[in-house]
Protein backbone atom coordinates (compact mmCIF):
# COMPACT_ATOMS: atom_id res chain seq x y z
CA UNK A 1 0.00 0.00 0.00
CA UNK A 2 1.19 3.34 -0.65
CA UNK A 3 1.75 5.56 1.96
CA UNK A 4 4.00 8.45 0.61
CA UNK A 5 2.90 11.44 -1.61
CA UNK A 6 4.65 13.96 -3.10
CA UNK A 7 3.46 17.46 -4.63
CA UNK A 8 5.69 18.56 -7.12
CA UNK A 9 5.21 22.52 -7.92
CA UNK A 10 7.11 23.58 -10.87
CA UNK A 11 7.60 27.29 -10.74
CA UNK A 12 10.72 28.88 -9.64
CA UNK A 13 11.50 33.04 -9.38
CA UNK A 14 14.88 32.59 -12.06
CA UNK A 15 16.22 29.27 -13.54
CA UNK A 16 19.50 28.08 -12.12
CA UNK A 17 22.13 28.07 -14.73
CA UNK A 18 22.62 24.26 -13.25
CA UNK A 19 19.31 23.08 -13.35
CA UNK A 20 17.71 20.55 -15.46
CA UNK A 21 14.65 19.62 -12.87
CA UNK A 22 10.77 20.25 -14.13
CA UNK A 23 10.55 24.13 -13.26
CA UNK A 24 10.03 27.62 -14.90
CA UNK A 25 10.51 30.69 -14.07
CA UNK A 26 7.91 33.26 -15.60
CA UNK A 27 4.96 31.27 -14.95
CA UNK A 28 3.59 33.12 -11.75
CA UNK A 29 0.12 33.75 -13.96
CA UNK A 30 -0.31 30.03 -14.23
CA UNK A 31 0.32 29.35 -10.37
CA UNK A 32 -3.18 30.21 -9.25
CA UNK A 33 -4.62 27.69 -12.20
CA UNK A 34 -1.85 25.31 -11.30
CA UNK A 35 -2.99 24.70 -8.21
CA UNK A 36 -6.32 23.99 -8.89
CA UNK A 37 -5.22 21.25 -11.47
CA UNK A 38 -3.04 19.90 -8.73
CA UNK A 39 -6.04 20.03 -6.49
CA UNK A 40 -8.57 18.53 -8.44
CA UNK A 41 -5.96 15.39 -9.71
CA UNK A 42 -5.39 15.02 -5.83
CA UNK A 43 -8.98 14.25 -5.52
CA UNK A 44 -8.99 11.94 -8.63
CA UNK A 45 -6.03 9.93 -7.12
CA UNK A 46 -7.67 9.83 -3.78
CA UNK A 47 -11.26 8.70 -5.24
CA UNK A 48 -9.41 5.52 -6.78
CA UNK A 49 -8.21 4.35 -3.75
CA UNK A 50 -5.29 2.17 -3.12
CA UNK A 51 -3.37 5.00 -0.31
CA UNK A 52 -3.02 4.31 3.26
CA UNK A 53 -2.47 6.60 6.02
CA UNK A 54 -0.29 8.96 4.68
CA UNK A 55 3.46 8.52 6.57
CA UNK A 56 4.73 11.16 4.53
CA UNK A 57 3.72 14.20 2.41
CA UNK A 58 7.09 16.31 0.32
CA UNK A 59 6.25 19.37 -1.50
CA UNK A 60 8.89 19.90 -4.01
CA UNK A 61 9.86 21.43 -7.05
CA UNK A 62 10.62 24.13 -8.60
CA UNK A 63 10.33 26.06 -5.39
CA UNK A 64 6.92 25.57 -3.53
CA UNK A 65 7.97 27.90 -1.13
CA UNK A 66 7.27 30.90 -4.15
CA UNK A 67 3.68 30.30 -3.98
CA UNK A 68 1.47 32.68 -1.97
CA UNK A 69 0.31 31.76 1.15
CA UNK A 70 -3.34 30.78 0.21
CA UNK A 71 -2.08 28.76 -2.70
CA UNK A 72 -0.07 26.57 -0.35
CA UNK A 73 -2.47 26.51 2.24
CA UNK A 74 -5.37 25.11 -0.60
CA UNK A 75 -2.84 22.54 -1.71
CA UNK A 76 -2.38 21.50 2.17
CA UNK A 77 -6.33 21.32 2.93
CA UNK A 78 -6.58 19.62 -0.37
CA UNK A 79 -4.36 16.51 0.54
CA UNK A 80 -5.79 16.70 4.36
CA UNK A 81 -9.18 16.48 2.89
CA UNK A 82 -8.34 13.48 0.33
CA UNK A 83 -6.20 11.27 2.36
CA UNK A 84 -5.75 10.37 5.98
CA UNK A 85 -2.07 10.49 7.40
CA UNK A 86 -0.64 8.95 10.33
CA UNK A 87 -0.26 10.91 13.64
CA UNK A 88 3.42 11.88 13.05
CA UNK A 89 3.35 12.87 9.08
CA UNK A 90 6.25 13.95 8.26
CA UNK A 91 5.10 17.23 6.04
CA UNK A 92 8.08 18.58 3.87
CA UNK A 93 8.43 21.71 1.99
CA UNK A 94 11.27 22.79 -0.46
CA UNK A 95 12.07 26.09 0.24
CA UNK A 96 14.61 28.80 -1.31
CA UNK A 97 16.03 31.86 0.74
CA UNK A 98 14.61 34.88 -0.27
CA UNK A 99 11.20 33.64 -1.36
CA UNK A 100 9.92 33.61 2.27
CA UNK A 101 9.46 36.08 5.49
CA UNK A 102 8.66 35.18 9.05
CA UNK A 103 4.47 35.68 8.45
CA UNK A 104 5.09 32.68 5.11
CA UNK A 105 7.12 30.36 7.69
CA UNK A 106 4.63 31.20 10.38
CA UNK A 107 1.54 30.30 7.98
CA UNK A 108 3.29 27.02 6.70
CA UNK A 109 4.15 25.77 10.08
CA UNK A 110 0.36 26.13 11.32
CA UNK A 111 -0.60 24.46 8.02
CA UNK A 112 0.91 21.43 9.06
CA UNK A 113 4.72 21.52 7.49
CA UNK A 114 6.80 20.17 9.72
CA UNK A 115 10.00 19.80 8.24
CA UNK A 116 11.91 22.16 5.74
CA UNK A 117 14.47 21.76 3.02
CA UNK A 118 16.44 24.74 2.59
CA UNK A 119 18.39 24.87 -1.32
CA UNK A 120 21.38 26.67 0.07
CA UNK A 121 24.10 25.58 -2.30
CA UNK A 122 26.93 27.83 -0.77
CA UNK A 123 27.49 30.18 2.04
CA UNK A 124 29.85 32.47 -0.43
CA UNK A 125 28.57 34.88 -2.53
CA UNK A 126 30.31 34.31 -5.06
CA UNK A 127 29.68 30.53 -5.77
CA UNK A 128 25.82 31.59 -5.72
CA UNK A 129 26.22 33.98 -8.33
CA UNK A 130 28.32 31.85 -10.47
CA UNK A 131 25.43 28.92 -10.75
CA UNK A 132 22.25 31.76 -11.20
CA UNK A 133 20.84 31.51 -7.55
CA UNK A 134 18.55 34.40 -6.87
CA UNK A 135 19.52 34.41 -2.65
CA UNK A 136 22.67 35.86 -0.74
CA UNK A 137 24.42 33.70 1.67
CA UNK A 138 23.36 36.17 4.34
CA UNK A 139 19.47 35.77 3.04
CA UNK A 140 20.12 31.67 3.52
CA UNK A 141 21.52 32.50 7.32
CA UNK A 142 18.91 34.56 8.01
CA UNK A 143 15.50 32.38 6.57
CA UNK A 144 17.09 29.49 8.35
CA UNK A 145 17.52 31.75 11.92
CA UNK A 146 13.32 33.01 11.00
CA UNK A 147 12.62 29.01 10.63
CA UNK A 148 13.70 28.16 14.31
CA UNK A 149 12.15 31.22 15.45
CA UNK A 150 8.59 29.72 13.90
CA UNK A 151 9.09 26.91 15.60
CA UNK A 152 10.28 24.45 12.76
CA UNK A 153 12.50 21.79 14.58
CA UNK A 154 13.92 19.72 11.34
CA UNK A 155 15.35 21.88 9.27
CA UNK A 156 17.69 20.37 5.94
CA UNK A 157 20.28 22.22 4.09
CA UNK A 158 21.04 21.66 0.53
CA UNK A 159 24.81 22.81 -0.07
CA UNK A 160 26.73 21.87 -3.25
CA UNK A 161 30.04 20.64 -3.93
CA UNK A 162 32.37 20.86 -7.23
CA UNK A 163 30.89 24.31 -7.50
CA UNK A 164 32.40 26.73 -10.31
CA UNK A 165 35.46 28.53 -8.43
CA UNK A 166 34.99 26.74 -4.98
CA UNK A 167 38.23 25.80 -3.12
CA UNK A 168 37.89 23.50 -0.28
CA UNK A 169 38.92 26.34 1.68
CA UNK A 170 35.16 27.59 0.45
CA UNK A 171 33.79 24.63 0.68
CA UNK A 172 35.11 24.20 4.63
CA UNK A 173 33.66 27.40 5.37
CA UNK A 174 30.31 26.82 3.88
CA UNK A 175 30.08 23.59 5.70
CA UNK A 176 31.34 24.86 8.52
CA UNK A 177 28.46 27.87 8.43
CA UNK A 178 25.35 25.24 7.47
CA UNK A 179 26.42 23.31 11.04
CA UNK A 180 26.71 26.28 13.11
CA UNK A 181 23.03 26.67 12.17
CA UNK A 182 22.24 23.87 14.73
CA UNK A 183 20.19 21.80 11.52
CA UNK A 184 18.78 18.40 11.81
CA UNK A 185 20.11 17.01 8.58
CA UNK A 186 22.48 17.96 5.87
CA UNK A 187 21.71 17.04 2.20
CA UNK A 188 25.08 17.19 0.37
CA UNK A 189 25.59 17.12 -3.60
CA UNK A 190 28.35 16.86 -6.09
CA UNK A 191 27.28 19.60 -8.94
CA UNK A 192 26.77 17.46 -11.82
CA UNK A 193 26.70 19.40 -15.56
CA UNK A 194 23.76 18.62 -16.94
CA UNK A 195 22.97 18.41 -20.86
CA UNK A 196 21.57 21.34 -22.10
CA UNK A 197 22.03 23.59 -19.51
CA UNK A 198 23.86 27.17 -19.21
CA UNK A 199 26.23 26.41 -17.04
CA UNK A 200 26.95 23.11 -19.74
CA UNK A 201 27.45 25.73 -22.28
CA UNK A 202 29.51 28.02 -20.03
CA UNK A 203 31.56 25.64 -19.11
CA UNK A 204 32.36 24.23 -23.34
CA UNK A 205 32.84 28.17 -23.48
CA UNK A 206 35.72 28.34 -20.76
CA UNK A 207 34.48 30.98 -18.89
CA UNK A 208 34.12 28.90 -15.73
CA UNK A 209 36.22 26.09 -13.82
CA UNK A 210 35.62 23.47 -12.43
CA UNK A 211 37.12 21.96 -9.21
CA UNK A 212 39.43 18.61 -10.36
CA UNK A 213 39.64 15.08 -8.92
CA UNK A 214 42.34 16.34 -6.13
CA UNK A 215 39.64 19.14 -5.18
CA UNK A 216 36.55 17.17 -5.26
CA UNK A 217 38.68 14.38 -3.03
CA UNK A 218 39.80 16.83 -0.57
CA UNK A 219 36.33 18.14 -0.17
CA UNK A 220 34.93 14.63 0.33
CA UNK A 221 37.62 14.79 3.29
CA UNK A 222 36.53 17.91 4.53
CA UNK A 223 33.42 16.50 4.71
CA UNK A 224 33.54 13.80 6.47
CA UNK A 225 35.51 15.26 8.70
CA UNK A 226 32.98 18.09 9.71
CA UNK A 227 29.87 16.19 9.69
CA UNK A 228 31.22 13.52 11.91
CA UNK A 229 32.43 16.16 14.30
CA UNK A 230 29.15 17.65 14.52
CA UNK A 231 27.37 14.54 14.75
CA UNK A 232 25.54 14.30 11.09
CA UNK A 233 25.68 10.85 10.84
CA UNK A 234 25.79 10.29 6.92
CA UNK A 235 23.10 7.68 6.42
CA UNK A 236 22.52 7.94 2.08
CA UNK A 237 25.45 9.06 -0.17
CA UNK A 238 24.97 12.14 -0.17
CA UNK A 239 22.46 12.95 2.87
CA UNK A 240 23.45 13.20 6.59
CA UNK A 241 21.56 13.86 9.74
CA UNK A 242 21.23 13.69 13.59
CA UNK A 243 20.07 10.15 14.90
CA UNK A 244 16.10 10.30 14.01
CA UNK A 245 15.67 13.20 11.49
CA UNK A 246 16.73 11.13 8.45
CA UNK A 247 14.41 12.41 5.85
CA UNK A 248 11.94 9.53 5.85
CA UNK A 249 10.45 10.36 2.57
CA UNK A 250 12.95 10.10 0.47
CA UNK A 251 13.94 6.93 2.54
CA UNK A 252 10.33 5.67 0.94
CA UNK A 253 12.55 6.14 -2.56
CA UNK A 254 15.82 4.24 -1.25
CA UNK A 255 13.82 1.59 -0.17
CA UNK A 256 12.07 1.24 -3.00
CA UNK A 257 8.74 1.45 -1.85
CA UNK A 258 5.17 2.58 -3.73
CA UNK A 259 4.62 6.53 -3.71
CA UNK A 260 2.02 8.69 -5.56
CA UNK A 261 3.19 11.98 -7.07
CA UNK A 262 0.88 14.31 -8.22
CA UNK A 263 1.29 17.81 -10.12
CA UNK A 264 3.36 18.17 -13.81
CA UNK A 265 6.30 15.86 -14.74
CA UNK A 266 5.62 13.53 -11.26
CA UNK A 267 5.79 9.93 -10.90
CA UNK A 268 4.12 7.32 -9.40
CA UNK A 269 4.92 3.91 -8.31
CA UNK A 270 2.41 1.47 -7.21
CA UNK A 271 2.14 -2.08 -7.57
CA UNK A 272 5.62 -1.86 -9.65
CA UNK A 273 3.48 0.28 -12.33
CA UNK A 274 5.55 3.39 -12.49
CA UNK A 275 3.30 5.94 -14.28
CA UNK A 276 4.87 10.11 -15.22
CA UNK A 277 2.32 12.93 -15.67
CA UNK A 278 3.53 15.05 -18.73
CA UNK A 279 6.13 17.27 -17.86
CA UNK A 280 4.47 20.91 -19.20
CA UNK A 281 2.47 22.36 -16.34
CA UNK A 282 0.47 24.65 -18.98
CA UNK A 283 -0.44 21.09 -20.89
CA UNK A 284 -1.22 19.48 -17.46
CA UNK A 285 -3.64 22.01 -16.82
CA UNK A 286 -5.06 21.65 -20.20
CA UNK A 287 -5.57 18.12 -19.65
CA UNK A 288 -7.14 17.81 -16.33
CA UNK A 289 -9.44 20.73 -16.92
CA UNK A 290 -10.66 18.25 -20.50
CA UNK A 291 -10.74 15.62 -18.08
CA UNK A 292 -8.11 13.85 -20.07
CA UNK A 293 -5.45 11.91 -17.88
CA UNK A 294 -2.26 13.90 -17.51
CA UNK A 295 0.06 10.11 -17.41
CA UNK A 296 2.41 10.24 -20.43
CA UNK A 297 4.57 7.19 -19.74
CA UNK A 298 3.80 4.16 -18.08
CA UNK A 299 5.97 1.33 -17.13
CA UNK A 300 5.17 -2.16 -15.61
CA UNK A 301 8.02 -3.60 -13.31
CA UNK A 302 8.17 -7.69 -13.69
CA UNK A 303 9.57 -8.79 -10.39
CA UNK A 304 13.22 -9.23 -11.41
CA UNK A 305 13.33 -5.64 -12.80
CA UNK A 306 11.67 -4.69 -9.62
CA UNK A 307 14.27 -6.47 -7.37
CA UNK A 308 17.14 -5.42 -9.23
CA UNK A 309 16.14 -1.50 -8.37
CA UNK A 310 15.19 -2.47 -4.98
CA UNK A 311 19.22 -3.43 -4.97
CA UNK A 312 21.04 -0.56 -6.48
CA UNK A 313 18.60 1.96 -4.70
CA UNK A 314 18.85 0.31 -1.18
CA UNK A 315 22.48 0.76 -1.78
CA UNK A 316 22.36 3.74 -1.90
CA UNK A 317 21.95 4.05 2.04
CA UNK A 318 24.70 3.21 4.32
CA UNK A 319 22.59 0.79 5.85
CA UNK A 320 22.36 -1.34 2.52
CA UNK A 321 19.57 -3.88 2.24
CA UNK A 322 18.12 -6.97 4.42
CA UNK A 323 19.47 -10.09 2.59
CA UNK A 324 16.24 -12.29 4.39
CA UNK A 325 14.12 -8.96 3.72
CA UNK A 326 14.51 -9.08 -0.11
CA UNK A 327 14.12 -12.85 -0.16
CA UNK A 328 10.84 -12.18 1.28
CA UNK A 329 9.35 -9.63 -1.03
CA UNK A 330 10.61 -11.21 -3.86
CA UNK A 331 11.31 -14.79 -3.89
CA UNK A 332 15.12 -13.81 -4.80
CA UNK A 333 17.82 -14.76 -2.97
CA UNK A 334 20.41 -11.84 -3.54
CA UNK A 335 23.63 -13.64 -3.07
CA UNK A 336 22.50 -16.86 -5.66
CA UNK A 337 20.98 -14.01 -8.24
CA UNK A 338 24.36 -11.93 -8.36
CA UNK A 339 26.56 -15.10 -7.96
CA UNK A 340 30.23 -14.41 -8.75
CA UNK A 341 29.55 -10.76 -9.15
CA UNK A 342 28.40 -10.27 -5.66
CA UNK A 343 30.88 -12.34 -4.38
CA UNK A 344 34.15 -10.53 -6.47
CA UNK A 345 32.24 -7.21 -5.05
CA UNK A 346 32.47 -8.24 -1.53
CA UNK A 347 36.21 -9.75 -1.81
CA UNK A 348 37.58 -6.77 -3.26
CA UNK A 349 36.16 -4.70 -0.39
CA UNK A 350 33.25 -2.49 -2.21
CA UNK A 351 30.53 -4.42 -0.58
CA UNK A 352 30.05 -6.14 2.77
CA UNK A 353 27.74 -8.69 4.13
CA UNK A 354 27.02 -8.49 8.20
CA UNK A 355 24.15 -9.55 10.63
CA UNK A 356 22.09 -10.20 7.38
CA UNK A 357 22.48 -6.90 5.66
CA UNK A 358 24.37 -6.23 2.27
CA UNK A 359 25.61 -2.49 2.23
CA UNK A 360 28.15 -0.62 0.45
CA UNK A 361 32.06 -0.27 2.41
CA UNK A 362 33.53 3.08 2.83
CA UNK A 363 35.65 1.99 -0.42
CA UNK A 364 32.39 0.91 -2.19
CA UNK A 365 30.42 4.70 -1.79
CA UNK A 366 33.81 6.13 -3.27
CA UNK A 367 33.18 3.99 -6.46
CA UNK A 368 29.07 3.68 -6.06
CA UNK A 369 28.22 4.46 -9.98
CA UNK A 370 30.66 1.63 -10.48
CA UNK A 371 29.69 -1.09 -8.34
CA UNK A 372 25.83 -0.23 -9.15
CA UNK A 373 26.55 -0.75 -12.60
CA UNK A 374 27.65 -4.16 -11.80
CA UNK A 375 24.53 -5.30 -10.10
CA UNK A 376 21.77 -3.22 -12.02
S1 LIG B 1 15.61 26.81 -7.53
FE1 LIG B 1 15.92 24.61 -7.81
S2 LIG B 1 14.33 23.97 -9.23
FE2 LIG B 1 14.44 26.21 -9.33
S3 LIG B 1 15.79 26.62 -11.03
FE3 LIG B 1 17.08 26.60 -9.19
S4 LIG B 1 17.78 24.46 -9.02
FE4 LIG B 1 16.08 24.48 -10.47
Amino acid sequence: MTSSLYIHIPFCSAKCSYCSFNSYAGLEGLQSRYVECLCAEMENVASSGGVESLKTVFLGGGTPSVLPGDLSGKIITTYRNCFSAMQDVEISMEINPGTVDMAKLDFLHVAGVNRISFGVQSFIDKELRSIGRIHTAEEAVVAVSMAGNAGYENVSLDLMYGLPGQTTASWHQSLETAISLGVKHLSLYQLTVEEGTPLQQMMYGGTIQLPGEDELAAMDNITRKLTDSAGLRQYEISNYAKTGYQCRHNITYWENNEYLGVGAGAVSCVRRSRKRNIADPVEYCDRIEAGKSVVIEEENLDIEASFRETVIMALRLNSGFSLPGLTERYGINALDYYGATLENLIRDGFVEQHAGMIALTDRGRGFANLVMSELV
